[in-house]
């Protein structure tokens, strides 16, 4: 059995993204080089909220880390939790949550209900302390 995304909404009711990853398409923007569209998404369509906000909206995150941001998507809407923006939404929200690294349980492990969950091999939720997630 291969997982799937089941709509819940959660990982667009918070978007978690690397500071890294804000701070590098700031610079390129601010020196007047072209963004790809993951870029553009990170900048203008995400409002960075504190992780007591994000807490309300996904009350499942895992513990706050400086390294990171919590952001709210201008596409998601919070009543029907669906995205607004489906067919032009960038790579980055197309290939969440494998990538190209293949099944990992730590990237959907604030996200109990995922549909991706039946991907994690259980020795791998095992090891990383999820397995009730997946039992
Ligand atoms: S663009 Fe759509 S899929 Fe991507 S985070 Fe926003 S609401 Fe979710
Ligand atoms: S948390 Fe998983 S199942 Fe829910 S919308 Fe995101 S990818 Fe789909």
């Amino acid at each position: 059995m291969t997982g799937s995304c089941n709509g819940c909404g959660a990982c667009c009711a918070v978007v978690v993204l690397k500071r890294e990853h804000k701070v590098a398409g700031r610079i390129a923007r601010s020196e007047g080089q072209e963004l790809p569209a993951d870029y553009l998404w990170a900048l203008d369509d995400l409002q960075e909220i504190t992780y007591a906000e994000a807490l309300v909206a996904h009350p499942y995150l895992v513990p706050a880390d400086d390294a990171l941001t919590y952001n709210r998507c201008r596409h998601f809407d919070y009543v029907s939790r669906r995205c607004t923006n489906y067919d032009r939404r960038p790579d980055v929200c197309r290939a969440f949550p494998w990538y190209d690294d293949g099944p990992n349980a730590t990237r959907i492990e604030d996200l109990p209900w995922c549909g991706f969950w039946p991907d994690v091999p259980v020795w791998r939720a095992a090891s990383d302390g999820l397995a009730e997630l997946v039992a």
